[in-house]
């Protein structure tokens, strides 16, 4: 089985595991977890903020950072095709009690000035005002799209002249930082505050990062709490997320697969298949006259998997478990279901 559903599926490695058993622990609610608060000082480090927190999953991460940035009744302003507004069940108004205003940023990803100052609404008697403008890198639904510093850097600048503040959702930060071969706390000079994944492409098993100034992490720890994330020995899941941190040279692997997979899938015919920038490849089967689902049904037929996007667009994401070899057999298998 050839599995290329997510980044998020592989296996934690031995060394994880080694790591998870042998790992030193204490209470972290009491914050007496010593590897969980070394974790916390390195993966701020990473992204060259002033203070972490772990937290168990990415959606938890970006969804106390909306809570954190506003107040109730705000307006939260992001892309139409983000994930925090697609994929999170409606968090930002369920958990955080705000309206989204969303902006359709294109191929770019990251709405321009002109739209942040188009969309913002000023606080009155009658209008909610904008709490928090999110932007995401790499943007997932766009296919894995690795966003330059300079779109980032325009559009949080632009968010911090109308005294609004930015979170990155980061999920797959790495994989921009690797592709555009810019350090993590570059792409985050003008953002406040940012979520990355440890569990996708790094490799570890469970867990997130939602780094930002310490006063914003003091709240965010209470708000993790409400939410039922406090966790006790968490350093049996903080360790393997240590040796995640080391893993962020080897995502440039992952990308060069994503991009040998693109173009042999290109190759066939009734498949239109862009150069990914990252570790996402999709495929758009129209010319086929397949639907994703029917598509990705028959790629399961013989055992590849990937994971339907919408109508015609099917998701194939590289990771840790899937080899040079793996790409070859996955792209003739994949030929043989459009013949
Ligand atoms: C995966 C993902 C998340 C959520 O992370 P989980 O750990 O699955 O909750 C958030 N944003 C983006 C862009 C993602 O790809």
């Amino acid at each position: 089985m050839i599995d290329l559903r997510s980044d998020t599926v592989t296996k934690p490695s031995d060394e994880m595991r080694d790591a998870a058993r042998n790992a030193d622990v204490g209470d972290d609610v009491y914050r007496d977890d010593p590897t969980v608060n070394q974790l916390e000082a390195a993966a701020a480090a990473a992204v060259g903020m002033e203070a972490a927190l772990f937290v168990p999953s990415g959606t938890m991460g970006n969804q106390i950072a909306v809570r954190v940035h506003t107040e109730r009744g705000n307006e939260l302003l992001l892309d139409s095709e983000s994930h925090i507004y697609r994929w999170e069940l409606a968090g930002a108004a369920q958990l955080a009690q705000v309206q989204t205003r969303i902006i359709d940023s294109g191929d770019r990803c990251v709405p321009t000035p002109a739209q942040i100052h188009d969309n913002y609404v000023a606080e009155d008697l009658h209008r909610p005002g904008t709490g928090l403008l999110t932007l995401e890198n790499t943007h997932n639904y766009r296919g894995g799209t690795a966003v330059p510093k300079d779109a980032i850097d325009a559009a949080a600048t632009a968010a911090h002249e109308l005294d609004v503040p930015v979170h990155l959702d980061g999920a797959r930060l790495f994989n921009a930082a690797v592709a555009l071969e810019t350090p993590a706390p570059d792409l985050l000079e003008h953002v406040d505050t940012v979520m990355f994944c440890l569990s996708k492409g790094l490799g570890a098993p469970i867990g997130s990062i939602l780094a930002g100034p310490q006063s914003f992490i003091d709240q965010a720890r209470r708000t993790r709490k409400l939410l039922g994330g406090g966790m006790r020995q968490a350093g049996i899941i903080a360790a393997p997320g240590l040796l995640a941190l080391e893993n962020i040279d080897r995502l440039g692997d992952d990308h060069k697969r994503a991009t040998r997979l693109a173009a042999g899938l290109d190759e066939i015919a009734g498949l239109a298949v862009p150069t990914p920038d990252t570790n996402i490849v999709v495929v758009d089967s129209s010319d086929a006259d397949l639907s994703a689902s029917e598509f990705v049904a028959e790629c399961a037929g013989v055992d590849v998997l990937g994971g339907a996007f919408n109508e015609y667009i099917t998701r194939f994401c590289t990771n840790w478990d899937v080899t040079d070899a793996d790409i070859d057999v996955a792209i003739d298998r994949i030929d043989s279901v459009l013949h």
